[in-house]
């Protein structure tokens, strides 16, 4: 499998492939991979001639440097677990960090007309601005037909679309399924840090959201949240962060439902000091 450090070298191949009209998909991600990222990945070779697999944690969008400087970086055990779907079709892009932002290491200030206010970005600041700027310099340097993001991070698939149009990219965001382990746990680069006990207790995070959408068939949307909150109230391990029911097309906190929308249910909650996400869709 080819794996490139230097946009440079990647830039060479990519327009070759290109020059023998290649359909190029991509699949950005901060390695640590699990099935999850192999879902987007096999879609992705389902759907292009080549696939660009980028492996690089991106500092700007951390706002704790602890959480930055704990982050698994496993590049030769990812390069392994792509190549048990092909060592031919996929290229590994993981560069330094000064590949990518030369000797600038700071976001973009975007506006994506309130999508980035709500949830992570609330309590993530500065993280939205973090993603969209690694993205769009990655979209820069693979210039890809089609890019594939995973629906466990709904609102940054969201924040990238915005963004695709902001910039008028010609690159087609496509959104994925979310992949779960089998109790229900929500797959995560972050799940292997979890203490046994945590991780026995996170499964509860999935069958919280599980039965909110089967309550929200008949309650309001503020009665469904403060269910959930009694719930995890009472849950010695897991602490929420926010449960929050959205538009699903702009994220906005539900008051009235309708039912000509699409509504999804979003968690942060921590397992001692990780901190999990996990989304469904309502209706
Ligand atoms: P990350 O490495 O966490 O930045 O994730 C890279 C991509 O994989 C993002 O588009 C995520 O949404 C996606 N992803 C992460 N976990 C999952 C999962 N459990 N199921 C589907 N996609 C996922």
């Amino acid at each position: 499998m080819k794996v490139f450090r230097q946009k440079a070298n990647l830039d060479v191949t990519l327009d070759s492939l290109r020059r023998s009209n290649q359909k190029i998909g991509f699949v950005p991600t901060m390695g640590a991979l699990h099935q999850g990222h192999l879902s987007l990945v096999r879609r992705a070779l389902d759907e292009n001639d080549k696939v660009v697999v980028s492996i690089f944690v991106n500092p700007t969008q951390f706002d704790n440097k602890e959480d930055l400087q704990k982050y698994p970086r496993t590049l030769e055990t990812d390069v392994r677990l792509l190549e048990t779907i092909t060592k031919d079709d996929i290229i590994v892009y993981s560069p330094e960090v000064d590949d990518l932002y030369d000797t600038q290491v700071k976001a973009i200030d975007f506006n994506f007309k309130g999508l980035e206010q709500e949830m992570e970005g609330k309590f993530r600041t500065g993280h939205f601005d973090g993603v969209a700027t690694v993205v769009s310099k990655l979209f820069d340097a693979v210039k890809p037909d089609k890019a594939y993001f995973g629906q466990k991070d709904f609102q940054q698939l969201l924040i990238i679309k915005k963004l695709v149009e902001i910039l008028s990219l010609p690159v087609k965001v496509v959104g994925c399924d979310i992949m779960r382990e089998e109790d229900g746990l929500a797959m995560s680069s972050r799940n292997v840090r979890l203490s046994e006990i945590h991780r026995q207790a996170a499964p509860f995070i999935y069958k919280t959201l599980k039965s909110a959408r089967k309550k929200f068939g008949t309650k309001s949307a503020d009665k469904v949240t403060k269910w959930v909150m009694d719930e995890f109230a009472e849950n010695e391990y897991l602490d929420l962060e926010y449960f929050v029911i959205a538009d699903a097309s702009n994220l906005k906190r539900v008051k009235r439902k309708s039912k000509k929308k699409s509504y999804r249910a979003f968690i942060a909650a921590y397992a001692g000091d990780i901190r999990l996400i996990d989304n469904i869709a309502l209706n």
